[in-house]
């Protein structure tokens, strides 16, 4: 991502939390930022460690899981369940609204691709989950993948 694309995607953040009358204050745009940079996912360790490095105070782990579950609530950043760790959403500048993600994880490169669920599937998921007698509480799908890139 370059200099344009991050300030064209982190003032649609701020408009996106001044809408749900939230605020994008200084460091949580800052942790956004970090994700945004990342090639991987990182995990609340691994961006306290760059924010702190990247900057002259420090914050403690309990504000960074903070920020990072505000992040999600907002739909800027996602959780991965099966890593425990945190991409930066890749519909930030889009217009339409955002869909149940899925996310293909490349096991060699730990790349992530976020796209959407067609929502007939989801529809199809849910009512197998029923049918079972329990509760879907998180369709999020993650799947082991090779990327384009580590497949050649
Ligand atoms: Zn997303
Ligand atoms: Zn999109
Ligand atoms: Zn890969």
């Amino acid at each position: 991502m370059n200099e344009q694309q991050l300030s064209k995607t982190l003032s649609k953040a701020q408009a996106m939390c001044s809408q749900s009358g939230s605020r994008l204050t200084d460091k949580r745009q800052r942790i956004l930022e970090l994700l945004l940079m990342s090639e991987v996912p990182l995990s609340a360790y691994e961006v306290a460690d760059a924010y702190n490095r990247s900057s002259n105070t420090s914050m403690p782990p309990m504000s960074v899981y903070r920020i990072l579950d505000f992040l999600e609530s907002e739909q800027l950043a996602h959780k991965l369940s099966s890593t425990n760790k945190y991409v930066a959403c890749s519909h930030i500048t889009c217009s339409h609204g955002h869909n149940v993600p899925q996310f293909l994880i490349c096991g060699k490169c730990q790349s992530v691709k976020e796209i959407a669920i067609s929502k007939h599937i989801i529809d199809e998921l849910s009512t197998q989950v029923s049918n079972a007698g329990y509760t879907l509480i998180r369709p999020q799908l993650e799947l082991d993948c090779h990327c384009q890139r580590c497949a050649a």
